[in-house]
C-alpha cells in the first residue's frame, strides 16, 4: 500500500492568507490536520472590491504567521511534512507571488519538496478531501471570480465545459447589493432580503435560448440597474419592499441559469459518479436546492463541501498537492507564479475579467 502523506498548503491568490496541514493516508483517505484562514475584508470594504496591492501586502505580512499557526494546530513541524504545497495561480499576482516565496523560502530552508497547485484544482479536488468522490465527476464551480463547469476525470485530468463570457455569479451578487444599498459581501445579504420579496421582477435568463454551457451575467446586471430606476421613479426612492423583490427575482434568475445549465451538462455526461459545487455562491440556499433537486433525478449525489472548504482555503491546496505529489508531481525553484492558468489547456480562452483579476 503507497505511503501516507503529511502535506503543508499555502493559499493567497485572493484576499485569504492561508495555511493547512492535511494528511492523506496511504488508502488515499484525508484528514485535515488543521485550516487557518486570515480573512481581509476589513482592510477592502471601504473600496467596494479587493484591491490588489493592498491584498499583496497583507498576505506578505500575514503568511508567516498562518504557516507557523497551521503547524502548530496540526502538532506537527515543518520537517516533519512530506512537501510543501502552494498555490501558483491563477489569482492576483502579487498575492500568488508571496505564497510562493514563502513556499520556496520554506523548501529552501528544509529541502522539502514543492508542488506548485492550480487554485482552480484544488477547489475541483475538494470533494474528493471532504467526500472521497471517485473519477470521474462533473463539478459546477460558481464563485466571486469564476465559473465553469469541470467534468473532472483525474487529479490533473480536467475538461472545462464552458463557463461565463463575462461577469462570474458571485461578483453579480455583489454588483446587485451595492446597486440596491445592501451591504458586502453582496451574496447573504442579497439572499436574505430576496426571502422576503415576491419573484415579481422580469428579469432575463442570459444565454438559456442558445445550446451549450456558456454563461453570461452581466445583462442581468443591466436589466436590474433599469428595474431599480424604474421603482426609484416610481416611488422616488426604494422601499424596502420593492427591494426585496427585485433581490427574490434576480436570484430567480440566476438560479434557473445556473440549474439549466448544469442540468445540460449532466445530460451530456451521464458517465459521471457525482455532481459537486464549490464556490463561495454554493452557500445560496435557493441554488442549492435547485442543484441537489436535479441530482436527485439524475441518481447521482450531490456534493456540497462545508463552506468553510468552498470558499477559498489552504486545505483544498494541500489536499490537491498531496494528490500530485502521490503521482510523483515535484516541483522545484523555479516554480513560477502565474496571474492565468487555465485548468485545461485544451479549452478555447474564456473572454471577459472581473473584479477578482484575470478569470481562467
Ligand atoms: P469566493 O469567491 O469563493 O471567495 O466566494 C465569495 C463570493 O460568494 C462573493 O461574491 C459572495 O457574494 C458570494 N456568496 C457568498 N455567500 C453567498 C450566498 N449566500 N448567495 C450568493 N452568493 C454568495
Ligand atoms: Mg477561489
Amino acid at each position: 500500500m503507497a505511503q501516507g502523506l503529511t502535506i503543508l498548503g499555502l493559499e493567497s491568490s485572493c484576499d485569504d492568507t492561508a495555511a493547512a496541514v492535511v494528511r492523506r493516508d496511504g488508502a488515499g483517505d484525508a484528514e485535515i490536520l488543521s485550516n487557518v484562514v486570515i480573512r481581509q475584508d476589513d482592510l477592502h470594504s471601504a473600496f467596494g472590491g479587493v484591491v490588489p496591492e493592498i491584498a499583496a501586502r497583507a498576505h506578505a505580512e500575514k503568511i508567516d504567521l498562518a504557516v507557523e499557526q497551521a503547524l502548530a494546530e496540526a502538532g506537527v513541524t515543518l520537517t516533519a511534512c512530506d512537501a510543501i504545497a502552494v498555490t501558483a495561480g491563477p489569482g492576483l499576482i502579487g498575492g500568488v507571488l508571496a505564497g510562493v516565496m514563502c513556499a520556496k523560502g520554506l523548501s529552501a530552508a528544509t529541502g522539502l519538496p514543492l508542488v506548485g497547485v492550480n487554485h482552480l484544482a484544488g477547489h475541483a479536488l475538494t470533494p474528493r478531501l471532504t467526500d472521497g468522490a471517485t473519477f470521474p465527476y462533473l463539478m459546477l464551480l460558481v464563485s466571486g471570480g469564476h465559473c465553469q463547469f469541470l467534468r473532472v476525470d483525474g487529479p490533473d485530468a480536467f475538461t472545462r465545459l464552458g463557463g461565463t463570457i463575462d461577469d462570474a455569479p458571485g461578483e453579480a451578487f455583489d454588483k446587485t447589493a451595492r446597486l440596491l444599498g445592501l451591504p458586502q459581501p453582496g451574496g447573504p445579504s442579497v439572499e436574505a432580503a430576496a426571502a422576503q420579496g415576491k419573484t415579481s421582477v422580469p428579469l432575463p435568463r442570459p444565454l438559456l435560448d442558445r445550446p451549450g454551457l456558456d454563461m453570461s451575467f452581466s445583462g442581468l446586471k443591466t436589466a436590474l440597474l433599469r428595474a431599480r430606476d424604474a421603482v426609484v421613479a416610481e416611488h422616488g426612492g426604494l422601499p424596502r419592499d420593492r427591494r426585496a423583490d427585485i433581490c427574490a427575482s434576480f436570484q430567480a434568475a440566476m438560479t434557473e441559469v445556473l440549474a439549466e445549465k448544469s442540468r445540460r451538462a449532466l445530460h451530456a455526461h451521464p458517465d459521471v459518479t457525482a455532481f459537486a459545487v464549490a464556490g463561495g455562491v454554493a452557500a445560496n440556499r435557493s441554488l442549492r436546492a435547485a442543484l441537489t433537486e436535479l441530482a436527485g433525478g439524475a441518481n447521482l449525489p450531490f456534493l456540497a463541501p462545508p463552506l468553510a472548504l468552498c470558499t477559498d482555503n489552504a486545505a483544498m491546496i494541500a489536499w490537491a498537492g498531496a494528490e500530485l505529489f502521490a503521482g510523483g508531481r515535484r516541483d522545484n525553484l523555479t516554480l513560477a507564479a502565474r496571474p492565468r492558468w487555465p485548468l485545461d489547456g485544451d479549452a478555447a480562452p474564456m473572454l471577459g475579467s472581473g473584479k477578482r483579476g484575470a478569470k481562467a
